[in-house]
C-alpha cells in the first residue's frame, strides 16, 4: 500500500496546493469536513485587516477598502465554487440563520402550499430551523429520505412549498444526486433549497445549470475560512424580486444611508444582506478563497474520489477483523469527500488515535470520520492514518480512561 501512496501522490497534479496551506508538522489532518486548515493566504490578510485597515484607516476603510461591497464580493468567490454566476451570492451570518432566512423567504413565495420537506437524516440545525420556520409560517414539516422524494412528490407535490435537503449526508458521506433531486422537486412547483456545507468546495456543484432555487453553506469546511467563518445564502436570479427576506435589516435597505422609516429591498441579492458583518472574518474568508484560484474542482472531484477509494482499500486490508464496517457507499458516484467508518468504541477511536497525530472526528453513536480535503491531502496521510488507527486498536490503546472521557465538543 506504501507504494500504491507514494506513485498516487506523485502522479498527483494538484500536489503543489498544499503548499497554500499551513499544516503542522507531524499532524495528518483529516477533519476538513469540519473545520478547514489554515489556508497560507489568511495570517497576512487578518494582520492587515486589523493593523491597517481598522488600525490607521478606521472607519473609512468601509469606502476606502471597501469593506462595504465585501459581502457580495465574497459571495460572488463562492458562486464561482458552486456554479452561480456573479450576483446571486451573499456572504454573511452563519448556515443556521441563512437556513431561517431561505426556508422563510421560501414559504412566503409557495403561498397556499402547505409542506416543507426535509431529510430525516439531515444535520440537526437544518431540522430545528425546519421546524421552527414550520411553526411560525403554519407549515408543516415532513421528513422524507432522499430516496422517498419522487414517490412522496409524485403523491402530494403540488402542496409542497419548498424541500430542502443536502447533497451529502453529514454522517455516512454519502452523495445523493443533486440534479434528479432539483429536478423532480422543481417540476411539482415546489422550491429546491440545497444545504452545501459538506459539497462547497469538495466536489463540483452546479447550481444555475440545475435550476436550483435556494441555498446555504458555511465558510469553515472545505471553504477552510476559519473558525465560525461568515456562511452564504445563494437565491437565483429569478426570484430576486419576490425573495421577501424576513430579517430586514439596514444593510439590505434600497437606500441603507437615507434613514427612511420603511424598509424597502434593494435590487437584486443586496436584499439578502442584513446587519453589519463581522469584517475581520470576512476578508479572513476571502483570503482563504484565493486558496481555490485556478483550481479546477473537476480535478478537485476526482482527487477526492481517489484519496476516499484508497481510505476504503486501505481499511479493508489494515482493518480487517478487527470490528470496522465502512458506512460510506463504495460506489463512486455516491461517495462525497469524506469516509465514515462504524466502529463500537468510535468516540475512544478517535481521542486514541489523536493522541497519535491523526486528527478525525466522531459523530454519535459509532461513527468515525475521515473528512479529506483534496487541497491539502495526500494519500501518504491516508495510509498513515489508517496504520495508526490499527496500532491503537491491537494496543489496545483507546481503552485507556483518559481517551473515555467525553469533551463538551465531541
Ligand atoms: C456544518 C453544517 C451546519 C452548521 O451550521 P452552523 O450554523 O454553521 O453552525 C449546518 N448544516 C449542515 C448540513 C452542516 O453540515
Amino acid at each position: 500500500m506504501a507504494d500504491r501512496a507514494g506513485q498516487l501522490d506523485d502522479a498527483d497534479q494538484l500536489a503543489g496546493l498544499r503548499g497554500r496551506f499551513l499544516l503542522p508538522e507531524g499532524i495528518v489532518y483529516l477533519d476538513g469536513n469540519s473545520l478547514g486548515a489554515l489556508p497560507a493566504a489568511v495570517p497576512p490578510a487578518v494582520a492587515d485587516a486589523v493593523q491597517r485597515q481598522w488600525g490607521t484607516d478606521l472607519i473609512r476603510s468601509w469606502n476606502d477598502n471597501a469593506w462595504w461591497q465585501a459581502p457580495l464580493r465574497v459571495g460572488d468567490a463562492i458562486g464561482r465554487l458552486i456554479g452561480a454566476a456573479p450576483g446571486q451570492t451573499v456572504a454573511g451570518d452563519s448556515t443556521s440563520v441563512q437556513l431561517f432566512n431561505a426556508l422563510t423567504a421560501a414559504a412566503r413565495m409557495r403561498p397556499g402550499r402547505p409542506l416543507l420537506l426535509t431529510d430525516p437524516a439531515h444535520f440537526p440545525t437544518d431540522q430545528y430551523v425546519a421546524d421552527s420556520v414550520a411553526r411560525m409560517t403554519g407549515l408543516e414539516v415532513h421528513r422524507i429520505p432522499v430516496a422517498d422524494l419522487p414517490r412522496f412528490l409524485a403523491a402530494r407535490g403540488d402542496q409542497v412549498a419548498v424541500a430542502g435537503y443536502s447533497p451529502v449526508d453529514y454522517r455516512t458521506g454519502e452523495l445523493y444526486d443533486m440534479a434528479a433531486t432539483t429536478d423532480a422537486v422543481r417540476r411539482s412547483g415546489a422550491l429546491m433549497l440545497w444545504d452545501l456545507c459538506h459539497a462547497a468546495g469538495a466536489l463540483p456543484v452546479r447550481l444555475d445549470e440545475l435550476e436550483a432555487d435556494l441555498a446555504v453553506g458555511c465558510g469553515y469546511k472545505y471553504l477552510s475560512g476559519g473558525p465560525g467563518a461568515p456562511a452564504y445564502l445563494y437565491v437565483a436570479r429569478r426570484h430576486h424580486a419576490a425573495f421577501d427576506h424576513p430579517l430586514t435589516g439596514w444593510n439590505g435597505h434600497a437606500e441603507p444611508f437615507a434613514a427612511s422609516a420603511g424598509y424597502m429591498p434593494a435590487e437584486g441579492i443586496g436584499r439578502a444582506r442584513i446587519g453589519t458583518p463581522p469584517m475581520l472574518s470576512m476578508l479572513a474568508l476571502e483570503a482563504a478563497l484565493t486558496a481555490f484560484d485556478g483550481v479546477d474542482l473537476e480535478q478537485v472531484r476526482a482527487k477526492s474520489l481517489s484519496l476516499t477509494g484508497f481510505l476504503l482499500d486501505c481499511a479493508d486490508r489494515e482493518l480487517d477483523g478487527l470490528g470496522f464496517t465502512a458506512a460510506t457507499p463504495r460506489e463512486p458516484a455516491r461517495r462525497g469527500s469524506q469516509v465514515a467508518l462504524r466502529h463500537p468504541d468510535a468516540y475512544a477511536l478517535v481521542q486514541a488515535l489523536a493522541a497519535r497525530g491523526v486528527i478525525g472526528d466522531m459523530r454519535a453513536p459509532n461513527l468515525l470520520r475521515f473528512g479529506l480535503n483534496a487541497l491539502y491531502t495526500t494519500h501518504r496521510d491516508v495510509l498513515t492514518a489508517v496504520r495508526q488507527l490499527r496500532a491503537v486498536v491491537l494496543g489496545e490503546e483507546h481503552r485507556k480512561g483518559r481517551f473515555q472521557r467525553r469533551g463538551e465538543v465531541t
